[in-house]
């Protein structure tokens, strides 16, 4: 099946909006088996927009438009739908009424400029939409049938799911020989993607229904797995027993699969473990922090935290003593478990957990040069641990690995 995807819009050409559209409909259709043929973007010319219209309906068997449905003056991709259609605007009852209605729940009159949301081409097939005003459109065109989508994210990907798919689906069971596929994204850290890769690749030969893939996602490494096989029984089988073996390759540096995120699967162990944390981050200022309480329900582990920047900070509320800091320097193994133990006392939590380095492009020294981070971890009833690490990379990327290695000492 030949699927082409249009969107429409000034801000798409001009610099102003990134299409975010195309790909998630793009990725929806690669898990049926079906790779885009092609994506157009096309500013608010009436001549260009049914041109691509007509040339993407020559050409594919189903194309997705998206964009121009709304009430503004720039709204027009149903007058193209109908001109390259050759039939005319019609007004749709069902979905006037609802715009009416809509109008009215609001307290307000159904304007002129509204009311053109319910126009359509001729013969059209209209589905309302359930998160928004303008309605999804399906116009055939010769042997393509073409779907037209508003432009808002959130109400594009309301109707690709509710709408869009299921039909796409349909049509594709109704084809011969259709692939099935299957998906695993395994999400690594700790470990670089060279490593992954070679201890990944040699499962290929033992796999061959699955495609194994890499993407890097600074600070996770991520391995992606692909089934393919005749039926979706087949596929499922093919991909569990590559992620098993692909699992018994990577150990504890597999944190989680395709929707977790680092820090969430950390709130979930230390929730879990009915753990208390406490923070006293240095050159990461405040990002660890920031990172946990994205996940919500962080207060259930997450008491608090300071980001002790400078020294004086460091011995105010974290405890850590000037003497210590005068011998040792901020950047020290010393200095890092002070921190963490200080904070932990501080906060009366089950872990104490501490990150000071040098995040550049300026500062270091001959031992400790810029990139180097020392992590600790107090723990209640056992000595503290510290790791040193040497970070390659700008300063965010410096910064954005501290956290990512000193909550992994959370982990071990
Ligand atoms: P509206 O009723 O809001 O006018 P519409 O169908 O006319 O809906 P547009 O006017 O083209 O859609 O776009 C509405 C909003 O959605 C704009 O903020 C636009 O930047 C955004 N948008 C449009 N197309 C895309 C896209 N392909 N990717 C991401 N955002 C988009
Ligand atoms: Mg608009």
């Amino acid at each position: 099946m030949r699927v082409e995807l249009l969107c429409t819009g000034d801000e798409l050409v001009t610099g102003l909006t990134t299409d975010t559209n195309s790909p998630y409909l793009e990725a929806r259709l690669f898990e049926l088996g079906i790779k885009v043929s092609r994506v157009v973007l096309v500013g608010d010319v009436r001549e260009d927009i049914t041109q691509a219209l007509r040339e993407a309906a020559h050409r594919a068997d189903v194309v997705i438009v998206s964009g121009g449905l709304g009430p503004t003056a720039d709204d027009f991709t149903a007058e193209c739908a109908a001109v390259a259609a050759g039939v005319p605007l019609v007004e749709d009852a069902g979905t006037l009424q609802f715009l009416r209605e809509r109008a009215a729940k609001r307290g307000r009159e159904l304007t002129p400029n509204v009311a053109r949301m319910a126009l359509v081409p001729e013969g059209s097939e209209v589905v309302p939409n359930p998160v928004g005003a303008a309605p999804l459109f399906i116009v055939g065109m010769g042997g393509c049938r073409l779907f037209f989508l508003p432009g808002v994210p959130r109400e594009y990907r309301a109707l690709v799911d509710g709408e869009v798919m299921p039909r796409v689906r349909n049509e594709l069971e109704k084809r011969p020989g259709r692939t099935y596929r299957a998906f695993r994204l395994l999400r690594t850290v700790g470990i670089p993607e060279s490593v992954l890769d070679a201890r990944v690749a040699p499962l290929a030969a033992a796999h061959p229904r699955v495609v194994f893939g890499f993407r890097t996602h600074a600070p996770e490494n991520q391995l992606k797995l692909m089934a393919e096989a005749p039926s979706q029984a087949e596929a499922d089988t093919a991909l569990a027993a590559a992620e098993k073996a692909a699992r018994q390759e990577l150990g504890l540096a597999v944190y989680g699969t395709d929707g977790d995120s680092y820090p969430g699967v950390l709130a979930k162990l230390l929730t879990e473990a009915r753990a208390t944390l406490s923070l006293a981050e240095s050159c990461t200022g405040g990002l660890i922090a920031a990172q946990l309480t994205g996940v919500s329900g962080a207060s259930n582990f997450l008491l608090g935290g300071a980001v002790v920047y400078t020294e004086p900070m460091k011995t105010a509320w974290a405890g850590v003593s000037p003497e210590l800091l005068a011998t040792h320097g901020a950047v020290s193994r010393p200095v890092a478990v002070a921190m963490a133990e200080g904070i932990r006392a501080e906060c009366k939590t089950t872990y104490g957990l501490s990150v000071t380095g040098f995040a550049g492009p300026t500062g270091g020294t001959a031992e400790d040069p810029v990139g180097t981070v020392y992590c600790a971890l107090a723990a209640e009833g056992a000595p503290t641990r510290c790791e040193r690490f040497s970070i390659a990379g700008d300063r965010d990327l410096v910064r954005l690995f501290a956290a990512s290695y000193a909550l992994e000492l959370l982990r071990e």
